[in-house]
């Protein structure tokens, strides 16, 4: 049997067209023409000023973090429940994260444990440089709510749109919210460059600063002169052209990958104990993965038993994020529960899986992994 996979790439086929463009212009390069358009459709896309296309999501975000003047002894806030990625350019940029559990109906960043950390940081006078609010699976976070409290207390918002990109928040686009967004192209996204990324902002001075960052800060002079150390995060003119073939077929992979989702709660969703991750009202979320916990009280089974039953099948499911509050690398680091007592990300983590869900998973292919979850629970 064929390996199933948890989020392979999806071609459109109007990649090459791309590619060969900048081939045939000899312009294989960062800088050029697909990298010009691919930034002019992805802020047209997403209804923002600008953007700025970088070598990954991470890139995006630590552009963002020196945009912001994060630095060292700086606090940077961040949603626990989420890749590592996330965070990591906090400690790039020699900052402290600190991080915020999830909230039930949406899974991200609760405002109620967000408030009490800016309440507190605001009363010991070190409020954060920054808050990164991660919209998970392509679930919209509380963004209202999360917003208001950023602005209560003048913190800057980066929202991690890395797996949420072509969802929505009461019709506006995920990642256009904060003062910067960021999404990724990394393989297992909803669209691929093959590894690539995304600023995008409405501060189209900021835009400009982050391409200047991002190309060694060179500046205006013949002679390579720098007064600032920048780095290497710019796109290729190739990458760019896979980047705008993939563009083009976005809301369909939407449709796809919401209809994979569909799918499984139409077989599943009976079942005592399983629970899918939910969707706030008022938001679309692109169903990147499909989330769901398992209660083995109810079940009878644990998630681990159908992540083994389907790998003993070539088949890929994986638990959901480890919690960075719960990672080694980041041992030692402050941490606000949703409750005061209660962490509900350690439950997500307990109890949470994600399945195959590519816009390219074939139906076939989709109602086997269904069959053997369901053989696990006569
Ligand atoms: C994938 C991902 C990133 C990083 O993107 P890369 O392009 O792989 O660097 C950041 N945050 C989240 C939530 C992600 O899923």
């Amino acid at each position: 049997m064929q390996r199933i996979f948890l989020s392979p790439p999806h071609m459109s086929g109007k990649e090459q067209k791309y590619i060969k463009e900048a081939f045939d212009l000899n312009w294989i390069a960062p800088l050029g023409n697909n990298v010009d358009a691919l930034e002019s459709e992805l802020s047209d896309y997403n209804n923002v000023s600008g953007a700025s296309v970088v070598s990954s999501g991470t890139a995006a975000i630590h552009l963002a973090l020196r945009l912001l003047g994060a630095g060292t002894g700086d606090t940077v806030f961040c949603s626990t429940l989420t890749f590592v990625a996330s965070a990591n350019p906090i400690i790039y940029q020699g900052a402290r994260p600190v991080f915020i559990d999830s909230e039930p109906a949406t899974w991200n960043m609760s405002p109620w444990a967000l408030e009490r950390a800016l309440d507190e940081a605001n009363k010991n006078k070190r409020l954060p440089k920054a808050v990164i609010i991660v919209n998970l699976y392509g679930q919209s976070a509380r963004i209202d709510d999360l917003m208001d409290i950023c602005q209560k207390y003048n913190v800057p918002v980066i929202e991690d749109a890395a797996e949420s990109l072509g969802s929505e928040y009461k019709g506006r686009k995920s990642g256009t919210f904060g003062d910067f967004g960021i999404f990724s192209f990394n393989g297992n996204k909803i669209i691929t460059t093959s590894g690539g990324g995304a600023l995008v902002s409405n501060d189209m001075k900021a835009l400009e600063r982050s391409r200047y960052l991002a190309t060694q800060a060179r500046d205006q002079a013949l002679h390579y002169q720098h007064s600032e150390i920048g780095y290497n995060y710019r796109m290729s003119n190739i990458v760019a052209g896979i980047g705008r073939g993939q563009l083009e077929v976005l809301d369909q992979r939407v449709s796809q990958r919401r209809r994979v989702f569909n799918r499984y709660v139409e077989a599943l969703r009976k079942q005592s104990g399983f629970s899918f991750m939910p969707e706030l009202e008022g938001t679309k979320s692109n169903r990147w993965l499909t989330a769901l916990t398992v209660d083995p009280e109810k079940a009878g089974i644990t998630h681990f038993d159908v992540i083994e039953a389907l790998a003993g099948e070539n088949i890929e499911a994986r638990p959901v994020w480890k919690p960075l509050h719960l990672q080694p690398a980041f041992e030692g680091s402050e941490y606000y529960t949703h409750e005061e007592w209660y962490s509900f990300s350690d439950e997500l983590f307990q109890y949470g899986l994600c399945l195959p869900s590519g816009s390219n998973l074939k139906e076939t292919d989709q109602d086997r992994v269904i069959s053997i979850i369901k053989s696990l629970l006569v």
